[in-house]
């Protein structure tokens, strides 16, 4: 299976073959076909299989095959990604792959200046990345019109729903004209997405690859059994011993990732934190430093992190565990990216057995147990099933200390399972215009591509 049997230019398969693509992924040996014959596509595949390529690939051949003049305001082509990073990301793709082609593109995102996207907008484009949010207000504000939208691309629409843009989304569809190919990309199928497809799509092929209860088969797993307090000890050493790898570090909260970005600059570990209150500014020099490798290590929530892809990840750090499985899987998948190797190492404190059971259970694999780094004192192998007693029981037992290491923490389930993993309030990355509106000079809003 090559590209060039999917029916792409000479010119786009240069371009992919430059770029070192050597063989299409499933989601795109699947889906690239059916784009380029004007179907409408839901796609179900989790992050990391290739589908910002599968999406733009066929609609740049079709777009550069049948150039058109493009109105004032107008799109031909509108990606909807849940947040500005992800969008960015998108938009970058764009340009690699459309690269030599006259196609003209643009990104428009909350937390950063209206003034150059309006430019960007005025002279119409044929690709146009957005976040929900930003692109509503673009087009209040009439300077954004959706009558010529050829095709729509919902991405990670699972995420979208999360973060509180179904509304949004439902509205941007409808403005769309009804002519139009629609397609849908989640990791998941929650019911509100199958009913968006079943109500907006037209006969859409169902494209699936991988399900998410299955973790990449390259990545190699593993937990290690520590007290809270000894996590920051224990990470330290990790990243010490993982000299060589560009890592990523989860935290379930905003406050948490701070701390261990201090902790670990106190160690002269440089590390840089994203997460949703830092600045648009702050977020992407952390990533770009990251991605040129000047700062090894990234910490992250979920919300900041989902669908990031940065190559050459080679370890990912769980500094907590996540409470909803799902997530486990999500936050693994940024290493491995694409046939590479990679490691996942997590920590897990006796309150997070819990949610080390429902991961293993949803993965179906009993995660390896890993000693605690040298000179950390690790703790005993729990043993799960006490993690599995009724709350009855577990009220009548000793107190915390004399109980053994590992053995719940005595109040039954920690935490309820919260839909958002990021714990965070749901203020959305590029949802809505930030209250401290920063301009972005470095970043060009609209280019060639
Ligand atoms: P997803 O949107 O499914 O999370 P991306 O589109 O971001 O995945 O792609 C993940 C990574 O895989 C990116 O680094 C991308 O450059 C790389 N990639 C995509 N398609 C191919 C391919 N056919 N061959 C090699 N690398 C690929
Ligand atoms: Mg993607």
């Amino acid at each position: 299976m090559s590209f060039d049997t999917l029916g792409l230019d000479e010119i786009i398969v240069k371009t992919l073959t430059a770029s070192g693509y050597e063989k299409p992924t499933p989601i795109q040996a699947k889906a690239i076909p059916v784009i380029l014959a004007g179907r409408d596509v839901v796609g179900l595949a989790q992050t990391g299989t290739g589908k910002t390529a599968a999406f733009t690939l066929p609609l740049i051949q079709r777009l550069n095959k049948n150039q058109t003049h493009t109105r004032p305001g107008s799109v031909r082509v509108l990606i909807v990604s849940p947040t500005r990073e992800l969008a960015a990301q998108i938009h970058a793709s764009v340009r690699t792959y459309s690269k030599g082609l006259s196609l003209i593109s643009a990104c428009v995102v909350g937390g950063v200046s209206m003034r150059q996207q309006k430019n960007a907008l005025k002279r119409g484009l044929d690709f146009l990345v957005a976040t929900p949010g930003r692109l509503l207000d673009l087009a209040d504000q009439g300077c954004l019109r959706f009558d010529d939208v050829e095709t729509l691309i919902l991405d990670e629409a699972d995420q979208m729903l999360d973060i509180g843009f179904l509304p949004a989304i439902k509205r941007i569809i409808a403005a769309c004209p009804k002519t139009r190919q629609t397609l849908l990309f989640s990791a998941t199928m929650p019911k509100e997405i199958k009913a968006l497809s079943r109500d907006h799509l037209h006969n859409p092929e169902e494209i699936a690859v991988a399900a998410v209860s299955k973790t990449a088969d390259k990545i190699e797993q593993g937990v290690m059994h520590l007290t809270s307090d000894n996590k920051i000890p224990a990470i330290v050493g990790l990243v010490k011993k993982h000299s060589e790898k560009q890592i990523i570090v989860f935290t379930r909260t905003k406050r948490g990732a701070d701390r261990v970005v201090r902790r670990l600059e106190g160690s002269n570990l440089p590390a840089a934190a994203i997460h949703g209150n830092k600045s648009q500014n702050q977020r992407e020099r952390a990533l770009g430093a990251f991605r040129e490798g000047k700062c090894r290590v990234l910490v992250a929530t979920d919300i900041a992190a989902r669908g990031i892809d940065v190559p050459g990840i080679g370890l990912v750090i769980n500094f907590e565990l996540p409470n909803v499985p799902e997530v486990y899987v999500h936050r693994i998948g940024r290493t491995a990216r694409a046939e590479r190797d990679g490691l996942a190492i997590s920590f897990c404190d006796p309150e997070e057995q819990y949610y080390l059971r429902d991961i293993q259970r949803l993965i179906k694999i009993e995660i390896p147990v890993l000693p605690a780094p040298d000179g950390v004192e690790g703790l005993k192998t729990p043993n799960l099933e006490d993690a599995r007693k009724p709350k009855v029981v577990q009220q009548q037992r000793p107190p915390r200390r004399e109980r053994p290491a590992g053995a719940g923490n005595g109040q039954g389930k920690p935490k309820p399972a919260h839909k958002r993993a990021d714990g965070g309030p749901a203020k959305p990355a590029g949802a809505r215009p930030t209250r401290r509106r920063r301009p972005n000079k470095s970043r060009p809003a609209a280019s060639a591509g």
